[in-house]
């Protein structure tokens, strides 16, 4: 503990703790935060603490959750751990939850399912609620009812001057714009409360197809796309499976197409829905099924263990047969680094004007197209692989979406493709955080 953390009455640590390689990595592993002090926040009041600390001494902040969203790691200054903060409170009669700076999507569909609701959370229930929700959140029911920040009601923040404010869309239009796909340039958010869905159950899973199948199963997805109803949320990725035996044996060790599918209507009405993709060839695998909102983190079935990831993605006006071709050419079966592609079908109620507007961008895009690869020493040569993907997918790109960037190169890839309006958030970044305090992360500066 240095001079200056010793006479702060907060849960600190630094590195010659035990504890602080455990608190700094998180789900991404590849060079996680090294900060001089890491604050283990118990509350909005130690929140306020830390920062007024880094303020009088000219430090950066950096904020961690899960550490699903890692962007820059701090070499130096202050980190805020929010895990302690974890706290998840439903409002039935509200229909909202409440959730701290900690909780994760898992703990408030698990609260939330007591009382018959469920959040619009993401494929993975491990990730962080703030971080995602602040990123804009791409539900895996989001067709129908747009990005996760259109349901925010308030935000409990505080900003680069350690004051607290609980903003709403009427208390503070400008704050609540920008906080919401500005994520942690504004502040440091302590609490948010969020609208939930009246939903207990739904349709949903994986077809997997294997390799031969994927150019017909891509054209056929590409075309059922434009058929399907807002109910019906969907993605298809290309997945190299790795041949031990934590994956099932018709998958295990081959090169797949996954199609995932969440629909909130009967079962009945979604085997209808689905019956094109079937048609396609034979199936390796089938987990379609009548399912609780409760599992469906099966449905994407991602990574639960921390590992080391880069990853980027392009928001499309319109998903071309050149587009598919690009991406199986280059980041495809025969890619020089192995690399998962998703394609996710977006519109709906995603390209609907929400009731509160936010500083996420490209809403008329159809789909998002993502690439993460795991890395070590070479991230470099991953990073350039996908670069040279986003090139090729210029001609239908709309921009970016900084929930699906991981571990970008922040030179080469600043983040203002991410935004309609780039210079409102400038200005409303000038204002908050002169000092650009709030750096580690994708800076807007
Ligand atoms: C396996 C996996 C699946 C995913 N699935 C989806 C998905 O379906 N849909 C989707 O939209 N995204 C998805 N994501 C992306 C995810 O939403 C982002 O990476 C998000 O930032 C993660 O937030 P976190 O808190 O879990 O991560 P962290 O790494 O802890 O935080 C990431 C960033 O979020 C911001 N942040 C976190 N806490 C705060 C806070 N208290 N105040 C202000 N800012 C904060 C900061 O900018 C921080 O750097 C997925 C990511 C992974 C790795």
């Amino acid at each position: 503990m240095t001079a200056a953390t010793k006479d702060l009455d907060l849960p600190v640590l630094t590195p010659d703790d035990d504890r602080y390689d455990a608190v700094r990595t998180g789900f991404q592993t590849y060079r996680p935060h090294r900060p001089d002090v890491i604050v283990e926040a118990r509350n909005s009041t130690d929140v306020q603490s830390a920062v007024r600390f880094a303020a009088a001494d000219g430090l950066p902040v950096a904020v961690q959750s899960s550490g699903h969203g890692l962007a820059t790691a701090a070499d130096g200054g202050v980190l805020i751990a929010t895990g302690a903060m974890a706290d998840v409170r439903i409002d039935p009669t509200t229909r909202t939850v409440t959730a701290g700076a900690g909780a994760l999507w898992k703990d408030v569909i698990t609260a939330a399912a007591e009382h018959g609701l469920a959040p619009l959370s993401g494929s993975a229930p491990g990730v962080g609620v703030v971080g995602y929700t602040l990123g804009g959140g791409f539900g895996i029911l989001s067709r129908e009812f747009g990005y996760a920040c259109d349901l925010v009601r308030s935000i409990d923040v505080v900003t680069a001057d350690g004051e607290f404010h609980h903003v709403t869309a009427e208390s503070d239009p400008d704050l609540f714009w920008a906080l919401r796909g500005g994520r942690d340039n504004f502040g440091i958010v302590t609490a948010i409360e969020i609208e939930l869905l009246e939903i207990t159950r739904l349709y949903g899973g994986g077809l997997y197809f294997d390799i031969d199948l994927i150019p017909e199963l891509l054209e056929t997805y590409r075309t059922w796309t434009a058929t399907v109803p807002d109910e019906l949320t969907s993605a298809v990725a290309l997945i190299p499976i790795p041949d031990i035996p934590a994956f099932p044996e018709p998958i295990r060790g081959k090169y797949v197409a996954h199609v995932r599918i969440a629909y909130t209507g009967s079962a009945a009405e979604g085997e209808q829905l689905v019956r094109p993709l079937r048609e396609v060839g034979p199936i390796l695998l089938d987990t379609l099924a009548e399912m609780p909102y409760t599992d469906c983190g099966s449905i994407y079935s991602d990574p639960p263990f921390p590992h080391s990831y880069t990853g980027n993605n392009a928001m499309l006006r319109e998903l071309d047969p050149a587009a598919i071709a690009d991406v199986f050419e280059i980041v495809g079966p025969e890619a020089p680094i192995d690399c998962v592609v998703e394609i996710r079908h977006l519109g709906g109620a995603m390209a609907r004007k929400p009731q509160a507007p936010s500083a996420v961008g490209h809403r008329d895009a159809e789909f998002v197209v993502r690439v993460i690869s795991m890395v070590d020493d070479d991230i470099d040569e991953a990073r350039a692989l996908h670069r040279s993907l986003f090139t090729a997918l210029a001609p239908w790109t709309l921009g970016r979406n900084i929930n699906f960037v991981y571990r970008g190169d922040p030179v080469k890839d600043p983040i203002d493709d991410a935004y309609d309006d780039y210079d409102r958030l400038v200005e409303l970044k000038s204002a908050y955080d002169p000092s650009n305090m709030f750096r580690l992360n994708q800076n807007v500066s």
